[in-house]
Formats: structure tokens, C-alpha cells, sequence
């Protein structure tokens, strides 16, 4: 029986590709929590680059892409605030819902680790829920030795619990960009109702 916890996945989804809802699939089944909300950010603070696609495009394609697919949601929580979209204050404004007790979690890629200790307010934000680091393709292991500086032993202790044996899917948002601007992209990285999305609205051209 799944727990009522709850999982928030954010990112910049500029576009949602089949990596991303493999990874949010594997994260409720190994959580064992049967709610996801996937949150859009209007702009990351860990990205020097805006995203490609507007907001509301990207909102849509992660409807599209994750319909008929149980316990997966979407928040449009961070393109309604300022920019930057600071994950902080995503886990405060979720916690209010949630109370206290209730199992919240973060999921991050592995290609995260490095910005970790430059989040805003991450020491707080270890405090409020609990982040889960994912394998990715392309990247080491998750190792935690770069920041046992910055955070305290048992924030390192949760965080090594919690990483995320997740399998490895060589795509990213980027891949899925160039190949759809080469016209190349196919359904094995992004899902048919995306991929129309995309063609039919001209995106990443
Ligand atoms: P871009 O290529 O534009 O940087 P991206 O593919 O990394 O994009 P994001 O929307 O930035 O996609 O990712 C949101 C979150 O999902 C990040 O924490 C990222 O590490 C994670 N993620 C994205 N793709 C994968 C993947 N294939 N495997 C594991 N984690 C992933």
C-alpha cells in the first residue's frame, strides 16, 4: 500500500521528455507515495539561460504528457511568482498544505549536486523536506563528500538514505531541443503528444 506522502519534481521542462516521467514513475514506486506534482519553473536560478518555450507551453506539455498516467500532476505554483523560482519558497508554500508530519521530498538529477550548496536557503530547505538525489546518465554516482562542508551530519545521513537508484536514461531537454530543431526528434525521447505539441505550436525550431 503507498503512503501519503508527497513527491514535487521540479525543473525547467523546456520540454518534458520520456527521461523525466521515467524518473518521476521510478521515484513514487521506490518512495512507495502515490502523488507527484511536476512544478515548471518561470526561471531557475541554476540556469544561465532562459527557458526556450514560454511558460504556459510548458505547462501544457507536461499536461499532455503525463495524462492517463496515475498519481503524476502539474503545478503552475512558480510561473505565477517573481522570478527567479526558488525551490525554498516552492517546499514552504507546499508545506503549509501538507502539515508538518507528512512525508514531503524533493527530487534533483544527479547533474544537480554541484549547485547544491549555492541553492537559496538550502541548509532551511534540508529542514522542510526531503531532497532525493537521482541517478542520471552521464554523471558519477551520487557522492555527498563535496558537501559534507556545507550542510550538518545528519542532513548528509537523510541525504545519503535517500538517493534514488533510478535507471539510466541518457536524454535531456537540450538533446530534445537540438534534435527537434535538426527534425530529428522521435518518440523514443519525447511522447507523441508532446512531440505534436511541439510541431504543431513551432517550438524549438
Ligand atoms: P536541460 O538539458 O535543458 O538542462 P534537463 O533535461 O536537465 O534540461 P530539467 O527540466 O532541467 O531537464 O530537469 C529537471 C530535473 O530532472 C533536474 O533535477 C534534472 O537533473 C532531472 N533530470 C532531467 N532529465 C533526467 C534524466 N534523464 N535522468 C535523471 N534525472 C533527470
Amino acid at each position: 500500500m503507498s503512503s501519503d506522502g508527497l513527491i514535487l519534481f521540479g525543473g525547467s521542462f523546456d520540454p518534458v521528455h520520456c527521461g523525466h516521467i521515467q524518473m518521476a514513475q521510478f521515484a513514487m514506486s521506490y518512495l512507495n507515495v502515490n502523488r507527484l506534482i511536476m512544478i515548471p519553473a518561470a526561471r531557475s536560478p541554476h540556469k544561465i539561460t532562459l527557458p526556450t518555450a514560454t511558460g504556459q507551453d510548458r505547462l501544457e506539455m507536461i499536461r499532455l504528457a503525463i495524462r492517463g498516467i496515475a498519481g503524476l500532476e502539474v503545478s503552475d505554483i512558480e510561473l505565477k511568482r517573481a522570478q527567479p523560482s526558488y525551490t525554498y519558497d516552492t517546499i514552504v508554500a507546499f508545506r503549509e498544505q501538507t502539515g508538518f508530519d507528512a512525508a514531503l521530498y524533493w527530487l534533483v538529477g544527479a547533474d544537480s549536486i554541484a549547485d547544491l550548496p549555492y541553492w537559496y536557503r538550502i541548509v532551511e530547505l534540508l529542514d522542510k523536506c526531503q531532497l532525493c538525489i537521482m541517478y542520471r546518465a552521464g554523471y558519477e554516482r551520487p557522492s555527498l563528500k563535496t558537501l559534507q562542508h556545507k550542510f550538518r551530519p545528519d542532513q548528509i545521513d537523510a541525504l545519503e538514505r535517500h538517493i534514488i537508484p533510478t535507471p539510466l536514461v541518457d536524454i535531456s531537454s537540450t538533446v530534445v531541443r537540438k534534435r527537434i530543431a535538426a527534425g530529428l526528434a522521435g518518440n523514443d525521447i519525447v511522447c507523441p503528444d508532446v512531440l505534436e505539441y511541439i510541431i504543431k505550436n513551432r517550438l524549438y525550431h
